[in-house]
């Protein structure tokens, strides 16, 4: 168990805007977000562990890729925006409002209310349908992840799925229509997500896309070498466009082969203070894929979340250092991708 947060440490975290940049929900609809549940994420467990917005994604998995299991896809992300659009409600003593710009995520900090933000896991939803984009932007949502495990018709993935007949590479990074897609998030206002993405698609949608691009949820190869992780070389580029990498809460991302047990948030604080020391402080972030796999010994679920500040603040991150990470760089590139909406 982690040492006793201090009480300076404990306030800090309660004034800070607290963002997680990658959240699931059950899927088909399980326990209420307002109970205080078998859920990693709910209003309750944001409230007491001190979290103030969260990115709530609605992931589609991959399938082979026909048009009836794209467009299945597609309603699937749709039926899972509108679930989570509906969050946005007053219930069990707690106020849940869905935000889509910077500028709401701070103001429902300052209204003490738990801030949602829509987003799409998978562009496998999108198939090769680009109109599709709009509308998951008319739903709310913020960023797309490019791919799943798996490649689909945008983009490779950095997990080919050999059951679905998937080679190692199978566009070499973006499709044209993955570049298309990357125009059309950019025009919507959404941002560029590549946790997922092979190499040469982080590469090239860093290249292509007119905004910073992210990853909500990846870790560190120089620490722990998995695929989901990003080389050195790749954080560079992150830092060239003013991205941000929000580094996550997913045990094998940490340490090699780690189960949750065996992974804390000293672990966690070894990848961002790497990231930091690589790239600076304005382009990492903080996540947890709460609810997707992600969690560790002493950030089991939201409500410990000020444990990750404690860590932080042990090892000396001030106030101003602590509200880049925990959310003022990923809203910074939110402001961008707002203002160069078209
Ligand atoms: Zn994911």
């Amino acid at each position: 168990m982690n040492d006793a947060i201090s009480p300076d440490s404990a306030a800090l975290h309660q004034s800070l805007v607290t963002l997680d940049t990658h959240i699931d929900i059950p899927w088909p609809p399980g326990p209420s977000p307002f109970e205080d549940g078998p859920r990693k994420v709910d209003m309750l467990k944001m409230v007491r562990g001190g979290l103030s917005a969260g990115c709530f994604v609605a992931y589609v998995p991959q399938a082979s890729r026909t048009v009836a299991n794209e467009d299945a896809a597609y309603a699937r992300a749709i039926a899972m925006l509108d679930h989570i659009n509906a969050m946005g409600r007053t219930e069990a003593g707690v106020t849940a409002r869905v935000t889509q710009t910077a500028n709401e995520i701070e103001a429902a900090k300052r209204d003490g209310v738990r801030a949602i933000v829509p987003c799409v896991e998978n562009g496998f939803a999108v198939g090769t349908d680009l109109s599709r984009i709009a509308q998951f932007r008319a739903r709310g949502a913020r960023y797309l992840t490019l791919t799943h495990n798996g490649h689909n018709a945008l983009a490779d993935s950095c997990n080919p799925r050999r059951d679905l007949g998937d080679r190692e590479a199978e566009h070499g990074g973006l499709s044209p229509v993955g570049r298309a897609a990357v125009a059309e998030l950019n025009r919507v206002g959404m941002i560029v997500d590549v946790a997922h993405t092979s190499r040469d698609t982080m590469q090239q949608a860093a290249e292509v896309s007119r905004t910073p691009i992210v990853s909500t949820h990846s870790c560190i190869t120089a620490l722990c070498d998995h695929p989901r992780n990003m080389a050195d070389w790749q954080l560079d580029i992150i830092k060239a466009v003013k991205g941000v990498i929000q580094i996550t809460a997913v045990s094998a991302f940490l340490r090699p082969h780690a189960k949750p047990e065996e992974a804390g948030v000293a672990d966690f604080a070894d990848h961002v203070d790497y990231a930091v020391k690589r790239i600076g402080i304005d382009h990492v972030g903080i996540s947890s894929d709460f609810d997707g796999g992600g969690w560790i010994r002493d950030w089991r679920d939201a409500g410990d979340s000020a444990n990750v500040t404690a860590e932080m603040v042990r090892r000396g991150y001030d106030r101003g250092a602590l509200a880049k990470l925990w959310g003022g760089n990923f809203l910074r590139v939110m402001r961008v991708v707002e203002e160069a909406a078209g």
